[in-house]
């Protein structure tokens, strides 16, 4: 039986040296174990039939559906700062592009579907587990808000993978607006092959950024509207207490969705610091480090588009300066507001700066739960007497009501009654994030003990992250002492 995709191709249709034809490998017994029905409806895909046996094999890269033209895609990066000229999808590929109910064109991509010409040393498989992570913290990231790739579904392949010991294997499909990285530039670029980047730029600009297309000047435009895209999504990221783990240029999507989840994890207790990851011995993607790394990683974009800015280097150097500069002040001012936001104001004083940096500061020096301290903030914004749920989550509860008397004075000096500012509140402060406790013990279940309950049950709970939710309010805790993740894994 033949199964038809409705897939309209166009980056397979870019210079050869874009990518490599290859076709995933086949395994020896797919099993689905998840499959995002709405997301299969939204993209126009037929869910009945990807809950089938058929679409299990399709989804595992055993059976190719028709309109295919499977591709593992080209590109370098920088790696914890160091430059590698190639790297490219070594256990990824990109089976096609579809237009979704929006009119947004989508790459539906297999991850963990086998060896590649960029695999290197890799197996080209994935693990359960981290297929499970991605696949969690991706859908809790798109219920939030906030810009991603999405999971279609997830099947273990019947085969091991080895890493530290035998894992069971499993392949995510992902779907993205598209996975053009800073490093699909950089690919290019290292090559000298100017005639290749502008193609590259014209289909970026066509597919992510159409009004750059009629700007006076359409290469100065990407660029601007790569770093407005960067500045908010890292902006975003903050706001959550979102740690991406890997922020590498080749997992810097063009269209700024947060792609490639790794060793991502949320905090828990507030500490600018945090670091999860085991690769990432020296802090550099640490939490607070973000923003200025989203620059750096931004400058190399507009380094590789020098050639297309203006004929004299220099010129070309300055203008692309100019638009980079534009970053901090975009990122603050979006950072800015939504702090504002999760302190619950409505409007803007110089001061209030201040006052949501004091509200941190005590936070950290008090190890207070990030998620918890605004949503029960939102409380105690309609009636005083729900200051002591805040309170209790900082060790020294009286570092709180300082600043309360403050907030409290200031937030009276505006028009909107405590119920409103409780729902505006709510409205941008999760009461549920994809913890990290939580995520280890849903693996845990799934590759002990082949029990996908948790891992449901969590999703249910994350797909409605803004609602109280009683019924599951204990997935709202931070971890006991010894339930704390202090380190997360690569998704190797
Ligand atoms: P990541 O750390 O997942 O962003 O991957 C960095 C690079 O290593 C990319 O080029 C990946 O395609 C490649 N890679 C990661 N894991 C594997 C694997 N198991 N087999 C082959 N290539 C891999
Ligand atoms: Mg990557």
């Amino acid at each position: 039986m033949t199964v038809h995709f409705p897939f309209q191709n166009t980056y397979a249709a870019l210079p050869p040296n874009f990518f490599a034809r290859v076709a995933p490998t086949p395994v020896t017994s797919p099993r689905l174990i998840k499959l995002n029905r709405a997301l299969a409806v939204h993209l126009g895909l037929d869910p009945e039939l990807l809950a089938s046996p058929e679409g299990a094999e399709i989804l595992a890269g055993t059976r190719l559906p028709d309109g295919a033209d499977p591709i593992a895609m080209a590109y370098a990066g920088h790696q914890f700062g160091s430059f590698v000229p190639q790297l490219g999808d070594g256990r990824a590929i990109l089976l096609g592009e579809v237009i979704d109910a929006d009119g947004v064109r989508r790459d539906i991509q297999l991850k963990g579907s086998g060896r590649t010409p960029f695999s290197r040393d890799g197996d080209g498989r994935a693990a359960l587990g981290p297929v499970l992570r991605e696949y969690i913290v991706s859908e809790a990231m798109a219920a939030l808000g906030i810009p991603t790739t999405r999971s279609l579904a997830a099947v273990v392949t019947g085969e091991s993978v080895m890493r530290e010991t035998a894992l069971p294997g499993a392949v995510l499909t992902r779907v993205a607006s598209s996975h053009i990285r800073v490093g699909t530039f950089q690919f290019l670029a290292t090559r000298g092959d100017v005639g290749g980047l502008r193609r590259l730029a014209d289909h970026v600009i066509a597919r992510h950024y159409p009004y750059a297309a009629n700007a006076e000047r359409p290469y100065h435009a990407l660029i601007e509207g790569v770093i407005d895209r960067q500045a908010e999504l890292i902006a975003r990221w903050m706001l959550i207490g979102f740690i991406h783990g890997v922020m590498n240029t080749d997992n810097t999507s063009i269209s700024g969705e947060t792609i490639d989840y790794g060793p991502c994890a949320f905090m828990d207790q507030y500490d600018p610091a945090t670091v999860f990851s085991s690769i990432d011995q020296r802090g550099r993607y640490a939490y607070a480090n973000q923003p200025p790394i989203a620059l750096w990683n931004l400058v190399r974009f507009a380094e590789c588009l020098l050639p297309l800015l203006a004929n004299e280097k220099e010129k070309a150097i300055a203008e692309s300066k100019e638009l980079l500069d534009t970053f901090v002040a975009k990122f603050s001012t979006i950072h800015q507001a939504g702090l504002r936001k999760k302190i619950g104001l409505f409007t803007t004083r110089d001061d209030d700066k201040a006052l949501v940096q004091d509200l941190l500061d005590a936070m950290a020096k008090n190890q207070a739960d990030f998620t918890l301290t605004f949503r029960r903030l939102a409380d105690a914004a309609r009636d005083p007497a729900s200051d002591g749920a805040v309170r209790q989550l900082f060790a020294d509860p009286t570092a709180f009501d300082d600043w309360a008397a403050r907030w409290r004075q200031r937030t009276g000096s505006e028009a909107q009654s405590g119920e409103e500012r409780r729902n505006a509140m709510r409205a941008v402060n999760p009461a549920f994030i994809p913890r990290n406790h939580r995520i280890e013990a849903v693996i845990e279940a799934a590759v002990h003990r082949d029990d996908y309950a948790p891992f449901e049950e969590l999703l249910t709970v994350l797909s409605k992250p803004y609602d109280d939710q009683p019924q599951f309010a204990a997935y709202a805790e931070p971890p006991q002492p010894e339930q704390r993740v202090l380190q997360t894994f690569c998704g190797t």
